[in-house]
């Protein structure tokens, strides 16, 4: 559950002294979920962040956790009458949740020397130990006027707004990791390339040896910033990353470092973080196996790895099934692989741990959004960040199908999701959805719950049947919400992409929409998935409920053990934390 249970006292947060020694790996986010009201994230990649810290607690993993303090949070979504989403800023109380440290240090930004402070939030494990995490702050009375918002908003502003916080995060975080004295650290872990520029503070201090022979006619030593950088990246498509026009690097950096150094680490035409986070990294690797074989597409030439994501098992557990695992695995949190055994639990104990989360649910969806949801029928989830390349609306490709479908097999939809503020597709998504659910109803109740987030997510996925996932291959890098399902004995009904290609056994431990389209352009059609729904889920749900609650055993005992962040990062620490040594060679398939 998404509680208070990974949260220390206001006086633990003020120390630091404690961790200086011995922390050996730094992880650099833009974003992490730490908890519900601290809104220091926008979605899966700041998920995957807080996952990966809680583990690291649970582990007693020597590290420290890197991000911004985001005071202005994301955004909260308001929908308007038409049905068109509105920001406001999102703001949280630091105070509640942090101290801010004496130290503080300059990065250079403009001409300008942009102080930047941390804060500390000790996140402590109720099974492991402490974590740091320090939260970069500008907003300092020393800082000029225009610098002090740079740690506001969360991918807020332009590429410039974007360019000067991944200095601070980079840049800022990597001094102050120093100047805070922590003097053990060998290892950055880059956590997609936002703070690629760390790798490039890490490289200006490594001058290439005279007698060293250059690599790509460089005055430094690229060896030995790659002997201390892991780089995990997230992004299937060349338009999703971070680019900067080298005008914009110099107006902003001056002559930090000579820009055609820059170029032959970040690419010739523009600055490209993915590419200068790749160079600078001896251990690279994607977020599943089928995305890791797209980024080698993408980057000839780096050896890329696979080390497919994971969710935080008792976080993402509903009270009512962590109940139950507690009460036959009781190590299961700390060792998620015990859920092995789960496909022998009582067929009534996982159908009344479900109705319980269920029950939840309803209740939520009456609460924000005024629909009454029928207690009786299958209820289909789907909520991520509303985008084009997922699809949002590809249940909604033909009504009145969706109308005859529901006449021999009635169902009901509960969806969630903000748009970026700057996706006007993705808004228009949300408002042609609104649209359909009154056009459904009340044939087919539909609710839409607002302000997607991580509290919101915890009581959607698990109190639903079916969740959907519809993404264009191979777009969604790993995707993490149908494990969280899994856990909770949700069957997912997905398109084959991301970490879905690992997991799904047809029948079994959920069902595809569509063929694996390989490595091919392929897309699975709305077709495909009236199929599946009309032939294979919805029949079952209503006229084989033992055949169903058998694939929620097999969707537990088979996906829980393996796609959770304990054993993300046992791997991390085994494989990438352990060993950087760089390698120009390509993986093997
Ligand atoms: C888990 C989670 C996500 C990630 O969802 P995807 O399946 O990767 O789209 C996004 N947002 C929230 C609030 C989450 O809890």
């Amino acid at each position: 559950m998404f509680d208070d249970s990974y949260l220390a006292s206001a006086q633990q947060n003020a120390t630091i002294g404690r961790f200086l020694s011995g922390t050996r790996v730094a992880y650099f986010s833009m974003e992490i979920a730490l908890h519900p009201k601290m809104h220091t994230y926008s979605g899966g990649l700041g998920v995957l962040a807080g996952d990966t810290a809680r583990s690291a607690a649970d582990l007693e993993l020597p590290m420290v956790f890197v991000t911004l303090i985001s005071r202005q949070g994301y955004l909260n979504q308001i929908l308007d009458d038409s049905g068109w989403q509105h920001s406001e800023d999102d703001p949280w109380p630091v105070e509640e949740f942090g101290c801010p440290l004496r130290a503080k240090v300059a990065v250079p930004i403009n001409g300008r020397q942009v102080w930047v402070q941390p804060w500390l939030h000790v996140l402590r494990s109720p099974i492991g130990h402490d974590v740091p995490v320090l939260l970069l702050d500008t907003d300092l009375p020393e800082n000029d006027p225009r610098d002090r918002d740079i740690t506001n908003q969360l991918y807020g502003g332009d590429s410039r707004y974007r360019l000067r916080q991944e200095i601070v995060l980079g840049i800022g975080g990597l001094r102050l990791l120093s100047a805070l004295g922590f003097s053990d650290i060998q290892v950055y872990h880059l956590n997609e390339g936002h703070a690629a520029l760390l790798a490039l503070d890490l490289l200006r201090r490594y001058p290439r040896p005279a007698d060293q022979v250059a690599e790509l006619d460089l005055k430094y030593d690229v060896g030995r910033v790659r002997d201390m950088c892991i780089f995990t990246t997230h992004t299937p498509v060349e338009a999703g990353h971070d680019v900067f026009d080298y005008g914009l690097v110099g107006e902003l950096l001056h002559d930090y470092i000579e820009l055609d150094q820059l170029r032959l680490l970040g690419g010739q035409d523009q600055l490209n973080m993915t590419r200068l986070a790749l160079t600078l990294s001896g251990f690279v690797n994607g977020v599943a196996q089928r995305h890791a074989r797209t980024t080698r597409a993408m980057f000839p030439g780096f050896r890329i790895r696979a080390l497919t994501n994971g969710v935080h098992s008792m976080t993402w557990a509903h009270p009512a099934f962590a109940n139950l695992y507690n009460e036959h695995y009781p190590y299961w949190g700390l060792e998620p692989e015990a859920l092995v055994q789960a496909d022998q639990l009582p067929d009534e104990k996982i159908w009344q741990a479900h109705a319980t989360a269920r029950k939840d649910l309803i209740k939520l969806v009456a609460e924000t959004s005024g629909v009454t949801l029928d207690p009786d029928r299958p209820i289909i989830g789907y909520a991520r960040r509303m985008t084009s390349y997922k699809r949002p609306e590809l249940l909604f490709t033909d009504l009145e199908r969706l109308r005859d479908i529901n006449r021999r097999y009635p169902f009901q939809i509960v969806l969630a999701g903000k748009a970026h503020h700057r996706d006007d597709e993705g808004k228009r998504h949300i408002q042609n959805i609104l649209g359909h659910m009154k056009n459904l109803a009340p044939d087919i109740p539909v609710a839409f719950i607002p302000n997607y987030e991580a509290t919101v997510a915890s009581v959607l996925v698990p109190g639903v049947d079916v969740w959907l996932n519809t993404p264009v291959p191979p777009l969604e890098a790993s995707g993490t919400s149908g494990m969280k399902a899994a856990l909770n004995g949700v069957l997912n009904l997905s398109v084959m992409d991301g970490w879905w290609c690992e997991a799904c056994l047809e029948g079994v431990t959920g069902w595809a929409i569509g063929e694996d389209p390989g490595e091919g352009p392929a897309q699975a059609s709305a077709e495909d998935l009236y199929q599946k729904l009309e032939q294979a889920v919805l029949p079952m749900y209503h006229e084989d409920r033992a055949a169903w609650i058998a694939m929620m055993k097999q969707a537990i005992s088979k996906i829980a053990p393996v796609f959770n962040t304990q054993r993300m990062m046992r791997r991390y620490a085994s494989e990438a934390y352990m060993c950087t040594r760089y390698s120009e060679e390509h993986e093997s398939e």
